[in-house]
């Protein structure tokens, strides 16, 4: 769970990969950074907290040079702390270089034991330092080289923005796991993990990283690399489910539009006697009007969103969580009042917010409440960069459906099965990634 942006050969480049941070800033929320380069050398800062409260335009104005790469982190592998905040800068033997992954990597534990035992020392406890060691063990001549070095021995997920003093380098893995976009500013590179950050400052899209490709953008231009073997595509179904913006172009699609078919497909398998159909706030919006129009249901907004406070998952400590619930939303109580209602959100993970809203919602005198979910039951954690809890703290991993149902106060709970799921993007089934749901995991995680 982590956002990145790159721009090369800007007059504006740290203020760009401000913008295009704040764009992505839904991908996470817990540190942002940039680093840039004169050419000469590199320039650094990071901070937790978003990226409207780390950077000022004294700080911006500090990150000098013509291109810049940065990162909005949330922790899926690592504690959350500053000495773990990215884009990570070093100082080896050929210089200086920045590293902004998004994802996770499936051997960096392995990889981190054997280069401690040979004297390398860590500064962080992420995984992505074990690829800075790697290239700056490397004997290759050149950075990009060092670069193949480096991924050929990394296992699992991996969208990658690294850069040098003349150099920017986009990596994504064979598998192609996160997103990652290139695209222009006028003549400028930029590279995004999302569509919506190019769109925020005025940059055109051009396509988007291969899997398995890798770009060097230098002085002579923009030159493409696949120095990996062919894999199957294992792209993230949960990007399409939750996690990126629906405004954005991502594995080829338009990610509102999948949402939106996601509803009508639970529609088509879950139908409901009921008076409206009223969606979770924010995420739920798009499948909820998929539902709605396939269910010939009324839709109505009777949970109120306060815009004004982060997303409330996000934060670490499970007491405010609990708490965010409520200073997050509240029921139309005149519109629900005695009303039969299916409510639609995209995924229960703990089940904790689903229990909460419901209570509320129930309080405020609903009849009866159906909640329907726009995705099949998450049984077990991701190890490729999506911040899904511990097995045990899945509530599908541990209770059925029933249990779900009454764990959250619902008068009928259903999910969207994995062969309706798999309709939505039909033709293309097998390009994806649903091991959450399946426990069919692409790589074992080795620790
Ligand atoms: P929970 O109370 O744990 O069941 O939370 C489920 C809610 O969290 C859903 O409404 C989702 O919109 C949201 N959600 C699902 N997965 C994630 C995630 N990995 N990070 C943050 N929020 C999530």
């Amino acid at each position: 769970m982590c956002g990145i942006f790159g721009i090369y050969d800007h007059a504006e480049a740290s203020n760009h990969a401000y913008l295009g941070l704040y764009a992505l800033q839904h991908r996470g929320q817990e540190s942002a950074g940039i680093v840039s380069s004169d050419e000469k050398q590199l320039y650094h800062y990071r901070q937790m907290g978003l990226v409207s409260e780390v950077f000022s335009r004294d700080i911006l104005r500090r990150l000098h040079g013509r291109s810049a790469i940065g990162h909005v982190r949330y922790s899926t592998a690592g504690s959350s702390d500053l000495k773990n905040a990215q884009p990570f800068l070093v100082n080896y033997a050929k210089g200086m270089v920045s590293i902004a992954h998004n994802g996770n990597l499936t051997n960096a534990f392995l990889i981190r034991s054997e280069l401690e035992s040979r004297g390398s020392i860590f500064q962080s406890n992420m995984d992505t330092e074990v690829i800075v060691h790697l290239i700056a063990r490397s004997k290759e001549k050149t950075f990009l080289d060092r670069t193949v070095h480096a991924l050929r021995q990394v296992e699992g997920a991996y969208s990658l923005l690294f850069l040098t003093e003349k150099e920017m380098v986009a990596a994504r893995d064979p598998m192609g796991f996160r997103p990652l976009i290139l695209g222009s500013l006028k003549d400028s590179p930029v590279v995004a993990s999302e569509t919506c950050a190019f769109d925020l400052i005025g940059a055109k899209f051009i396509r988007e990283i291969e899997p398995g490709e890798i770009l060097l953008v230098n002085d002579a231009g923009i030159k493409s690399y696949k120095p990996f073997p062919h894999k199957q595509l294992r792209q993230c179904i949960f990007e399409f489910i939750y996690f990126a913006r629906p405004d954005s172009f991502i594995f080829n699609h338009n990610v509102y539009e999948i949402r939106k078919s996601l509803g009508a497909q639970l529609a088509r398998e879950a139908p409901a006697e009921a008076d409206m159909v009223i969606p979770i706030p924010d995420s739920g919006f798009p499948s909820t009007l998929g539902y709605a129009s396939e269910s010939k249901l009324p839709f109505e907004i009777g949970m109120i969103r306060n815009h004004y406070i982060g997303r409330t998952f996000i934060e670490p400590e499970q007491r405010i969580r609990h708490f965010g619930v409520k200073i997050k939303l509240n029921p139309v109580k005149e519109l629900l009042k005695g009303k039969r209602i299916v409510t639609v959100d995209d995924s229960i993970v703990r089940a904790t917010t689903s229990r909460k809203i419901n209570r509320m919602i129930r309080n405020a005198g609903v009849k009866e409440v159906h909640v329907r979910i726009s995705s099949p039951p998450i049984t077990g954690p991701c190890f490729f960069g999506i911040d899904t809890p511990k097995k045990s703290e899945l509530i599908a991993s541990s209770h059925n459906l029933r249990e779900i149902q009454k764990f959250i106060h619902a008068t009928s709970l259903n999910y969207l099965s994995i062969g309706g799921l798999k309709k939505c993007v039909r033709g293309e089934e097998e390009n994806f990634c649903y091991a959450c749901f399946t426990g069919d995991y692409p790589y074992p995680f080795l620790k």
